[in-house]
C-alpha cells in the first residue's frame, strides 16, 4: 500500500520494509576514526572541567578525549568504565545536551559543544567490538548479594561488586535482562541489539549470574533474601504507570506508551505492529516523544503530543522536541485529556480542555477542542509499584511513592539497599544516574561487608 492512502484506523503495514528498516536506523551514526580524531581535537582538555561537573556518573571527559586524540581509544575507554561500566548504552541515550554538552566551554562561548556523547561511543565501541575486559575479579569474598532487577541499576551494581570478588545472584522478572534498555529505549537510539551486548560485556567478568523469569513478591520474598544472602540490591525500577483521569480511559485503543514501546523494541517484524492512523500522545517527557516518533515513524499518518504546560517545562530536552517536529510529530501545549470520546466502544477522538496559569497553579480554562484520533497513548507518568515489596515481614520505609533511601543507598531495612528510579533521588529518572546509584550503592554495600574495604 501506498505511504498516506490508507484510509482504516489501526493497522499494520503501512509501509514498504525499506522504509522501516531506514526509519529505525541508528539516530546518530558512530563516528569513524578519522572524525573521532578530528572531534576529539576540539577538546580544550579545560582544568576543572564543566562537562565532568555535569555527568551523574563523573566520567574524566577531558582524559578519555585525550587519550582519544593520542591514538588510545581502549585507554579512553577504560577511562569511561571505571566510572560507568554502561558507558556504551549511555553514550547512546544520554541527553548530553542537558548534561556534559550543556555546559561544555565551546557551546557556551560558540553553542557548538564537543561532541562528547558520540566520542565516549567511539571508544566504547572499540573495546566491546574487540570484547576488551579491563576488570579482573578480586580474590573470592565468600560474600553473597542478591540484586532484584536487572536494569541499568542492577547491572551497574553487579558489576562493582563482582570486581570485588562478591558472589552476585542478579533475579530479574522479565525474560531479557537490561530493564529499559532493553524492553524502553527509543528502537533508533539502540539498535543491534545491543543492550543484549552490553549485558554479555558487563557479566563477562565473572561472579554474576543472572536469572531470569523470577519476581520478587511473587516467587520470593524479601524476608527469604535478606536470610540467605549477606545483602540486598533492590533495582527494581517503575512497573506502574500514572492514570490520566480523563472520562472513558479504559476504552479500546487507549494505551501505555511504555507498553507500547515495549512491544516495538521485542518485535522481529516491525510491518507486523498495528498503529494508528491518527495516534494522540498524552505527556511531555521523553517518553511522549518517543511514542509520537515511533508510532510516526511505523506509518501513522497524524501524530500529536498534547502537554499541560507549556514548551520550556517539558521534561523532553529541546533536542528531543525538535527530533519530534523534524519527524512530523505536532507538539501542542497547554491542553489536559478531558474526556476519551468512542464511537462503537473504540477511540474515535478526544476532548482536551485548554489551560491555564492561575498564579502558580494550574488551572482548567473551561475551553475545549476535540482531536480525531484511533490511538491514544498516555504517557504522563511512571510510579513505583510497591507490592512486590509486601508480605515481606518488616515494612520498607517509603517517601513520596518510592523507596526511601540514604546517601549510600541504604533502606530502612537492614541489609537492603535500592538506587536507580524505585528510589527517591533528587536526579532525574536517566539510565546515567540509575548506573550511578547501582555503582555507589555497590561500593557502600562492600564497605558495609568487609573491614576497611578488605574481604
Ligand atoms: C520509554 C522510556 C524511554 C526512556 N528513554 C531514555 C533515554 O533516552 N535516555 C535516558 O537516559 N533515560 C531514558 N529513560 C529512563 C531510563 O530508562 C531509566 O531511568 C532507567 O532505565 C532506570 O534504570 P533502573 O535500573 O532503575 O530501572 P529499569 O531500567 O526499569 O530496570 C528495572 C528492572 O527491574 C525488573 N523488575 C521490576 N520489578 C521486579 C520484581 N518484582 N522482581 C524482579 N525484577 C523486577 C524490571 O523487569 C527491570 O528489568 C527512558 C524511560 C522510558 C520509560
Ligand atoms: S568542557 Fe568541553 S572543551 Fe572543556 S574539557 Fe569538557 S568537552 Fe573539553
Amino acid at each position: 500500500m501506498a505511504e498516506g492512502l490508507f484510509k482504516e484506523g489501526i493497522a499494520a503495514a503501512r509501509l514498504s520494509p525499506e522504509k522501516y528498516a531506514d526509519n529505525f536506523s541508528d539516530l546518530h551514526p558512530p563516528l569513524d576514526h578519522h572524525e573521532a580524531l578530528v572531534e576529539s581535537d576540539r577538546c580544550y582538555f579545560c582544568y576543572d572541567a564543566p562537562c565532568m561537573q555535569a555527568c551523574p556518573t563523573s566520567i574524566d571527559i577531558p582524559l578519555f578525549i585525550r587519550q582519544i586524540s593520542t591514538g588510545n581509544p581502549l585507554g579512553s575507554a577504560k577511562t569511561i568504565f571505571d566510572q560507568n561500566i554502561l558507558g556504551g548504552m549511555c553514550a547512546r541515550v544520554c541527553p548530553t545536551e542537558t548534561l556534559c554538552e550543556e555546559v561544555c566551554v565551546r557551546e557556551v562561548a560558540e553553542g557548538k559543544p564537543v561532541q562528547i556523547g558520540r566520542l565516549q561511543r567511539y571508544a566504547t565501541d572499540v573495546a566491546m567490538g574487540q570484547n576488551k575486559q579491563f576488570y579482573e575479579r578480586a580474590t573470592p569474598t565468600g560474600r553473597k548479594i542478591a540484586v532484584v532487577g536487572a536494569g541499568p541499576a542492577g547491572l551497574a551494581a553487579a558489576h562493582r561488586l563482582a570486581r570485588y570478588g562478591h558472589e552476585v545472584t542478579v533475579l530479574e522478572a522479565r525474560p531479557k535482562s537490561g530493564g529499559l534498555n532493553e524492553y524502553g529505549i527509543a528502537a533508533y537510539k539502540s539498535v543491534d541489539n545491543f543492550a543484549q551486548a552490553e549485558v554479555d560485556y558487563v557479566t563477562a567478568i565473572g561472579g554474576i549470574s543472572i536469572v531470569n523469569g523470577k519476581a520478587l513478591g511473587r516467587d520470593y520474598a524479601l524476608s527469604e533474601l535478606t536470610a540467605s544472602y549477606d545483602a540486598v540490591f533492590l533495582g527494581l525500577g517503575l512497573a506502574g504507570v500514572n492514570a490520566l483521569r480523563a472520562e472513558g480511559e479504559e476504552s479500546d485503543g487507549v494505551e501505555n506508551a511504555v507498553e507500547f514501546i515495549a512491544e516495538l523494541r521485542q518485535a522481529r517484524d516491525l510491518s507486523a505492529l498495528e498503529v494508528g492512523r491518527r495516534v494522540v500522545v498524552i505527556g511531555g517527557g521523553m517518553t511522549a516523544i518517543d511514542a509520537g516518533v515511533q508510532a510516526k515513524l511505523l506509518g501513522a499518518e497524524e501524530v500529536t503530543i498534547c502537554y499541560r504546560r507549556g514548551k520550556e517545562q517539558m521534561n523532553a530536552s529541546e533536542f528531543e522536541q525538535d527530533l519530534a517536529t523534524s519527524k512530523g510529530v505536532s507538539i501542542r501545549h497547554w491542553m489536559q485529556p478531558k474526556k476519551v470520546v468512542t464511537e462503537g466502544g473504540k477511540v474515535a477522538g478526544i476532548e482536551l480542555e485548554y489551560t491555564a496559569l492561575d498564579g502558580d497553579r494550574l488551572a482548567g480554562t473551561g475551553k475545549t477542542l476535540r482531536l480525531e484520533a484511533d490511538q491514544v497513548f498516555k504517557a504522563i507518568g511512571q510510579s513505583f509499584e510497591p507490592a512486590a515489596l509486601n508480605g515481606s515481614g518488616a515494612s520498607i520505609a517509603m517517601e513520596a511513592g518510592r523507596i526511601k533511601v540514604d546517601a549510600e543507598g541504604r533502606t530502612s531495612l537492614a541489609k537492603v539497599w535500592a538506587g536507580g528510579d524505585c528510589v527517591v533521588d533528587s536526579r532525574e529518572d536517566l539510565t546515567v544516574a540509575a548506573v550511578a546509584a547501582g555503582r555507589d550503592a555497590a561500593e557502600s554495600i562492600h564497605r558495609a561487608l568487609t573491614s576497611n574495604g578488605r574481604a
